[in-house]
């Protein structure tokens, strides 16, 4: 960095400072742009296979820095680390693989009437990524960006930085043109809308808060830049009435980890578990037993189920938030603000769970993003799914129930744009991944990554004109 300035990183299990980075300037921007942009041209011109080779580089110096990299997203973020094995290192490396394979066969160019078609990279993407899932949030939009032959200048968060400089150190070591991607660390209102507000940011990709996606989006509106947009979500999880009990326990329990996941802080947490009202007082004692199977503790202790949260405000702001559950008036079926037992230093919330919760409540309808569950009741599949759409967000939802024809019909109901019928399972493969409403515009992830990532021109030739009665027969219409 041109400045002086540093940022702290904190071990969010024992509060430590584990290291520090650069505060980043704006003139720090501006020179990994004038890089980005002066490698554009050499870069998108190379290949497409050659591109895919380097990907595979970066793929395998992931895989070989597996370890190191898992234990500093668990000191950073406090996922545990063998989960943080799978998920955090897991998903960035199939990422790099997976986008790297479909070079092969995405469709770069095809003909439509007597037109070719075109996708053609943006240019420099300015990628804003978040600290809950930081390296994958990175490889979702650094993998199909580089492929599709954009150069890229990268901000993650100042909360879980260090899987950043891993990977740049990977990038290098890959051997990738200098420029091709640039990494910038310093806080958002500086250098993400330096990078958002930027006249040679050909693309801003974010991802993060809807209230930090707005401002980029204003931002980068004053030279209409390309904007892609992954934000919040306050995800319903619809357990219908026809199940039997076997059946709702399962249901039931599996939704309660499916918004503990990394401490609450996942943006598809399905946050909000709507249940028949006749099943409400069964669906509680279901949900408390499974939550205190989620044992909190150090990220480093096998036994450990759920880490802390990432910082102290984080822990705050969710501590404030179950406050405020108690204040609305809903019913604490377990959890609350205190501390877990015996952790004392450290982020660390308790897994809490409420019920009798009402529409208008804070905790139902704003994203708390920690291990906090809301348990509504409904009356029939009319309310049930009128209550899972009343949301500003629309970015995951699930439905469980016995009945084939009336999950699909549920699931259509759904203004969200990924979701699950009887089953959590994380969804990672190539399937586009983005939110309606207020959670997002635009898809990430395999052919949808590359669709991002590239423009689109048609090349209109004199070689194959359309015959005149074409044009005659369509004037008719
Ligand atoms: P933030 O919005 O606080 O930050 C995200 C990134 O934006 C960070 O790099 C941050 O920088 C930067 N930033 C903050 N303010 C600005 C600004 N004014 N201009 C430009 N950049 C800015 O989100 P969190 O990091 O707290 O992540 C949690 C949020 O991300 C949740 O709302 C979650 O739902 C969402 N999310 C959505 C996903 C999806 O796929 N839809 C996936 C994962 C998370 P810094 O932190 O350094 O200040």
């Amino acid at each position: 960095s041109e400045g002086k300035g540093v940022l702290e990183v904190t071990n969010s299990a024992t509060e430590e400072i584990i290291a520090t980075i650069p505060d980043g300037t704006t003139g720090d921007v501006d020179k990994a742009v004038a890089a980005a942009k002066a490698a554009f041209e050499g870069w998108s011109a190379l290949p497409s296979e050659k591109r895919a080779e380097y990907l595979m580089k970066i793929h395998a110096g992931l895989e070989a820095r597996t370890q190191e990299i898992a234990e500093a997203v668990a000191r950073e973020v406090g996922m545990p680390v063998g989960m943080a094995t799978m998920i955090q290192v897991g998903l960035p490396k199939g990422n790099f693989a997976i986008t790297a394979g479909l070079l092969g066969t995405y469709k770069f160019e095809e003909e439509i009437g007597n037109s070719i078609v075109v996708r053609e990279p943006f240019g420099v993407v300015g990628c804003i990524s978040p600290w809950n899932y930081p390296l994958h949030q990175i490889a979702l939009k650094v993998a199909p960006a580089l492929a599709a032959g954009n150069t890229v200048v990268v901000k993650p968060s100042e909360v879980a930085p260090i899987n950043a400089f891993i990977l740049a150190e990977i990038v290098h070591d890959a051997g990738l043109p200098p420029g091709v991607f640039n990494l910038v660390t310093g806080v958002g209102p500086v250098v993400g809308e330096a990078i958002a507000a930027h006249p040679d940011v050909d693309m801003v990709s974010f991802t993060g808060s809807t209230r930090a996606g707005k401002r980029v989006a204003e931002v980068a509106s004053q030279n209409v830049k390309k904007v892609s947009l992954e934000l919040g979500g306050k995800s319903p999880n619809v357990i219908l009435d026809d199940l039997d009990d076997e059946g709702f326990t399962k249901a039931v329990a599996a939704g309660v980890g499916k918004c503990f996941l990394n401490s609450g802080q996942t943006c598809t947490a399905l946050t909000r578990m709507l249940v028949p009202r006749a099943r409400l007082a069964q669906a509680e004692q279901i949900a408390a037993a499974a939550a205190s199977k989620f044992t909190v503790g150090d990220p480093f202790d096998p036994a450990s189920r759920l880490g802390p949260l990432v910082s102290a405000v984080q822990r705050d702001r969710v501590r404030g938030f179950i406050q405020t559950g108690i204040d609305e008036g809903a019913t604490l079926v377990t959890g609350g603000t205190a501390s877990p037992e015996g952790l004392t230093a450290g982020f660390f919330v308790q897994p809490t769970i409420f019920s009798n919760t009402k529409p208008s409540m804070r905790i139902v309808k704003e994203e708390i993003f920690g291990p906090v569950l809301a348990v509504q009741y409904f009356d029939g599949e009319d309310e049930a799914v009128q209550m899972a759409n009343d949301t500003i967000y629309g970015l995951a939802a699930g439905v469980f129930t016995s009945d084939g024809s009336r999950a699909q019909r549920v699931i259509r109901r759904l203004r969200a744009g990924i979701t699950w019928i009887n089953t959590y399972h994380p969804t990672f493969n190539e399937a586009p991944w983005g939110g309606y409403k207020q959670s997002g515009i635009g898809r990430e992830l395999g052919t949808y990554g590359y669709d991002a990532y590239t423009e689109v021109k048609q090349i209109n030739t004199c070689i194959r004109p359309q015959p005149l009665g074409w044009f005659k027969s369509l004037s008719k219409k």
